[in-house]
């Protein structure tokens, strides 16, 4: 049996292969750039105005000018328009180019109008290119600035859309197969006996991985019936670049998935971790590289398996930075029955700016309701079996990346 941090380490040294697509820019929302974007130019092209108001020339006003003639006017969207004469002045709105000859907008509220005359108010001070958005001051052309591996955001989307990238080069979903096992388990529109479970489950690993934009998945079921496992093993490995199974994966009479692989040449990376939920976990190799995980059946320990393991392993597979927890103060004592990794679902309290964390009521790994009405997770250590009420741990919220 391994640590989690060994896990994680175990996990970073392997990936699942992905290809990369064109999508239109709408459709690649949540979705993982494959390259590098630069900026074909600065921005702003050119110097422009922020403001509505007059461009005059910076050194007549500084030496005293007050009052100048209004020969033009500087909208936005046309060309540059030339100032020849330091006593005259455009009028100009925002985001119009800043005339050649000037170096200073003054914005309407400061002037007054009259007889084709702007003349400055008496109390206002100026200083060179106010309210002039500079050629140049958010980015210069040939920065970077998106890089591989990055989530494309709505506000990401600006800036593609800004540069002109209509469409996008994001990294391809891997074709994921989601297998649940066990006998006991009926589909979600059957009626469901007092002695069956409805395989939830695996509609919450296609719901996270969908979170994701991990949406090329496929669901199976089997019985626990090793014959029949194998035989679905060996139909989906060829047309998928991740299993996962769900269940099957402890020490019980009728959990064949250790064998199977084992039978079938898999090569075990680890099965077994010292946390609590999610003890059982596998993670395996196929013979021909193909990337499996061993889910245990238990709602809580699969949700947060898949969170904590699953998720990061396809990010990392798809250029993006592993995710770094949060730090919240726990709320209360916490007194571990085991000498093991506890992740425990919270509810977050926000005061005055320290995020708290309360336990959420929770019976154990079978607890769905539990996790459903919590905010994320923290991690108490394997090497301290008591917590107090405000230390400060990891803190992972559902859903962030
Ligand atoms: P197992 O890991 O197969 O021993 O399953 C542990 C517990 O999780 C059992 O109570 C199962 O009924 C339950 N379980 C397994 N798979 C699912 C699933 N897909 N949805 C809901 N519960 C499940
Ligand atoms: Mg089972």
């Amino acid at each position: 049996m391994i640590t989690v941090d060994e896990a994680k380490r175990n996990l970073a040294r392997h990936a699942v292969k992905l290809s990369c697509k064109k999508v239109p820019l709408l459709e690649a929302v949540n979705c993982i750039i494959a390259e590098e974007v630069k900026a074909p130019y600065a921005q702003p092209r050119a110097h422009n105005s922020s403001m509505d108001g007059i461009a005059v020339n910076y050194s007549s006003i500084e030496s005293g000018l007050r009052s100048f003639q209004i020969i033009g006017e500087q909208r936005a969207g046309h060309p540059p328009l030339k100032l020849k004469n330091t006593e005259e002045c455009f009028q100009i709105y925002t985001g119009g180019l800043i005339p050649q000859g000037c170096q200073c907008v003054i914005p309407v509220e400061d002037i007054d109008i009259k007889d084709g005359k702007a003349c400055v108010k008496a109390e206002i001070s100026f200083k060179k290119w106010q309210f002039v958005r500079k050629e140049g001051q958010d980015y210069k052309e040939g920065d970077i600035l998106i890089h591989v591996g990055e989530r494309i955001t709505p506000l990401k989307v600006s800036l593609l859309a800004a540069l002109g990238v209509a469409e996008v080069n994001v990294v391809s979903s891997p074709r994921i197969a989601v297998i649940s096992t066990g006998d006991e388990l009926v589909e979600i529109d059957q009626p469901c006996e007092q002695h069956q479970v409805r395989l939830s489950n695996a509609y919450t690993i296609l719901a996270i991985l969908k979170q994701f934009s991990f949406s090329s998945v496929n669901r199976f079921h089997v019985k626990d019936d090793k014959t029949e496992i194998v035989r679905l093993l060996n139909n989906t490995i060829s047309r998928h670049d991740l299993i996962i199974t769900i269940g099957g994966v402890s020490m019980g009479k009728f959990d064949f998935i250790p064998d199977v692989l084992k039978e079938s040449g898999f090569e075990t990376v680890f099965h077994k971790i010292k946390e609590r939920p999610g003890k059982p976990l596998l993670f395996a190799n196929s013979p021909t590289g193909k990337s499996f995980f061993g889910l245990p059946g238990n709602p809580v320990s699969s949700q947060l398996c898949t969170y904590h393991y699953i998720v990061p392993f396809l990010q990392r597979s798809a250029g993006q930075k592993p995710l770094l927890p949060e730090y919240a103060v726990l709320k209360e004592n916490y007194i571990k029955e085991a000498p093991l990794t506890y992740f425990l679902p919270v509810k977050i309290v926000s005061d005055k700016g320290t995020v708290r964390a309360a336990f959420v009521k929770y019976s154990g790994s079978g607890d769905y309701l539990a996790m459903a009405k919590s905010d994320g997770y923290v991690e108490l250590s394997i090497e301290r079996q008591e917590f107090k009420k405000d230390d400060v741990v990891p803190f992972y919220r559902w859903g962030v990346n």
